[in-house]
């Protein structure tokens, strides 16, 4: 997945204006770079509750380029993050998440067990676990590794 985000950033790299106190450092292009890889993760593991990825990001990162730069930026964020997100929706039927793990059902049986049915690709729970979709808002997602 880091293909997008590492992207985004060799496309904007240049334009990141760091810093003069703290020369030498690349602060704000490690900033830049941490941003990108957390939209594109967000985006593998939290779809459903991304709504404005490209908005998002760019929100986070425009701080770190200059004014004549901002409109650039904001293409090319959503260019990839719009590629990125093609990828992923084309994904979940081959029955592999975005870092090659197969996808499972997000709940659990009876026994406490992890449900081994192939999810649904819009909630992640298969036919049987699919009520547990509605609850499921008051919860915190899982950060995957
Ligand atoms: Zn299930």
């Amino acid at each position: 997945m880091y293909r997008f985000s590492r992207a985004i950033y060799r496309e904007l790299a240049d334009e990141i204006v760091e810093d003069p106190h703290t020369v030498g450092c690349n602060v704000n292009h490690e900033r830049v770079l941490r941003a990108c890889e957390a939209a594109v993760e967000r985006l593998a593991t939290d779809r459903r509750y991304f709504a404005h990825p490209a908005r998002t990001l760019f929100c986070d990162i425009r701080a770190y380029f200059p004014m004549s730069a901002q409109e650039r930026v904001l293409r090319v964020i959503e260019l990839y993050l719009e590629l990125a997100d093609e990828f992923l929706r084309r994904l979940p039927q081959n029955g592999f998440d975005a870092y090659g793990n197969p996808l499972q059902c997000r709940a659990s049986t009876r026994k406490g067990t992890p449900c081994q049915r192939m999810p649904l690709p819009h909630n992640g729970y298969c036919p049987s676990h699919q009520h547990l979709a509605e609850t499921e808002e008051l919860e915190l997602p899982t950060i995957a590794a």
